[in-house]
């Protein structure tokens, strides 16, 4: 009886680990699917599709070497975890869609506010030239900087800061990211983008978040759209001017 019972236990874990020896590419693989479902069924309002470049990044992205060890086996299911500091690394699909609405093409110079944990650094690394990347959670900057090292990510620059800011010494910037939820588009984040440049950013009170599209057009016009609804922790705006 306690055998049959201690066999029970061992499949349900091994269920839980995300099916029975599946390897972190299999794994990775199928959340690469669900995520193209997920689009293609209207879940990123009218972007319909990823480009084969963006899906290709994101299989190839190790997620489960950028989460805690303590949600590990949870690394390749479709939603955001928490990586401590009240943070969280965010849910694949959105990784997967900013990367995409920003367009990101191989010579640009690219900013992302709100590192945590590097994921979505490291999801832009191979589309870039360069990606630089602030963090305000010190602890969070150095484990991330430290991380992107170890997995040879040597075109990803960390520096812990107040992304409110910017990086003023590295702009203007093609695109800019930001992974924090915004109470308005920061200003010196538009003055950063260059003529032609994107930034995908979520702004709206707690609890009402509008993933949202700025373009500064060729002559430095700024146009802005909506997007769908998101869900992020808050971006600190200490710098607010
Ligand atoms: N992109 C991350 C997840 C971001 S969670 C990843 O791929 O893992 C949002 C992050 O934004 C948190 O780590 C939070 O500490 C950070 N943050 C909040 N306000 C910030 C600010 N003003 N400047 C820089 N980072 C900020």
């Amino acid at each position: 009886m306690r055998r049959i019972a201690r066999t029970l236990a061992a499949a349900a874990a091994l269920l839980l680990a995300g099916g029975a020896g599946a390897s972190p590419e299999d794994d990775r693989g199928r959340m690469v699917r669900d995520i193209e479902q997920l689009t293609a069924a209207g879940a990123a309002g009218s972007l319909r599709r990823l480009e084969p470049r963006v899906l290709d990044a994101m299989r190839r992205t190790p997620r489960h070497l950028f989460v805690p060890e303590a949600v590990r086996d949870q690394a390749y299911s479709d939603s955001a975890l928490p990586i401590g500091h009240g943070a969280t690394i965010s849910q694949p699909f959105i990784v997967a869609v900013m990367t995409q609405v920003v367009r990101v093409q191989p010579d640009d110079v690219v900013l992302e506010v709100g590192t945590g944990t590097g994921y979505q650094a490291a999801v832009l690394s191979p589309l870039a030239r360069q990606v630089y990347t602030v963090e305000i959670v010190e602890p969070l900057a150095a484990s991330a900087a430290e991380r992107l090292k170890r997995l040879g990510y040597g075109n990803v620059t960390v520096r812990a800061g107040d992304g409110y800011a910017g990086w003023p010494e590295h702009a203007p910037f093609d695109a800019i990211l930001v992974t924090a939820g915004a109470t308005h588009v920061p200003e010196p984040l538009v003055r950063q983008l260059k003529p032609g440049g994107r930034m995908v950013i979520p702004v709206g009170r707690r609890g009402d978040q509008t993933l949202t599209l700025i373009e500064k057009d060729a002559r430095g016009r700024v146009s802005r759209r909506a997007l769908f609804k998101v869900l992020f922790v808050p971006l600190q705006e200490r710098s607010r001017r």
